[in-house]
């Protein structure tokens, strides 16, 4: 697996994202190809970028049960917007809530656990039946992102596809002004990282723009983001118990 990693890397390396896109979404060497959105703040710039190419792409949403309603409404404005034929919605198991988050607050106490019910197990069941994955994470987004490349090796079970490493944020403002694609409704408010509504609040301007995810708290990840085979989560501290 290393080694067919570090190949794409060389063999994408410097393709303008557009010919990125059109030839990994046909390459045998990626197999079966999901993308994964949380039509979030920065979301609509890569659904129009692969739709585009391929509208029948299957589309990974992961509705928690505590997305803000505006994602939710957002989520069914793009899909219909872009033509996106194959949007499948993921939900945690009703037994694992009833069981660990029976009250529907354990991003209070166990925010890990939460994203591990809520997040973690839902999206890598629906993962099972595909070889690769595209995410829209970007180097700029934060230290744990900084190093990303274009082909990541998931636990050696599937290839992560990172077509927008590196895009800034004015590159994505230009694109979705460019192509009317609507924002967020949220990012008018502030909100530049949206997640859970319990887990997200607003960033000033010279914040990172996922500085409202877990804020007070030194969790960065949710977890679903694994780089070379280790997890992207900087430790367990609960937000109530957070500094
Ligand atoms: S982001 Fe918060 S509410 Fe959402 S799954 Fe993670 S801990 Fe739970």
């Amino acid at each position: 697996m290393t080694t067919r990693i570090a190949g794409l890397n060389a063999d994408y390396r410097g393709q303008p994202t557009r010919l990125f896109i059109e030839q990994m979404l046909r390459d045998p060497r990626l197999g079966r190809i999901a993308l994964v959105s949380s039509f979030g703040a920065e979301s609509a710039v890569l659904l129009h970028l692969v739709a585009r190419v391929n509208p029948a792409i299957p589309v990974l949403f992961i509705n928690t049960g505590k997305l803000f309603p505006e994602t939710l409404a957002y989520q069914q404005q793009l899909t219909a917007q872009l033509g996106l034929t194959d949007l499948r919605t993921l939900r945690p198991n009703p037994e694992d809530l009833a069981t660990q988050d029976a009250t529907g607050t354990l991003h209070q106490t166990a925010p890990n656990v939460c994203c591990e019910l809520r997040k973690v197990r839902p999206l890598q069941q629906a993962l099972s039946t595909f070889d690769a994955w595209i995410s829209g994470r970007k180097r700029y987004q934060g230290d744990t992102r900084s190093d990303l490349d274009y082909f990541e090796n998931e636990q050696d079970q599937r290839i992560k596809i990172n077509p927008l490493v590196h895009w800034t944020p004015q590159q994505l403002e230009d694109y979705r002004q460019q192509h009317q694609l609507p924002a967020h409704p949220l990012v008018a408010q502030g909100y530049r990282s949206i997640g859970c509504a319990p887990c997200t609040s607003p960033v000033t301007q010279h914040e990172n723009s996922r500085a409202g995810r877990w804020r007070n708290s030194s969790k960065h990840e949710c977890g679903i983001h694994f780089i070379n085979g280790r997890i992207q989560r900087r430790n367990t501290t609960p937000i109530s118990q957070a500094a």
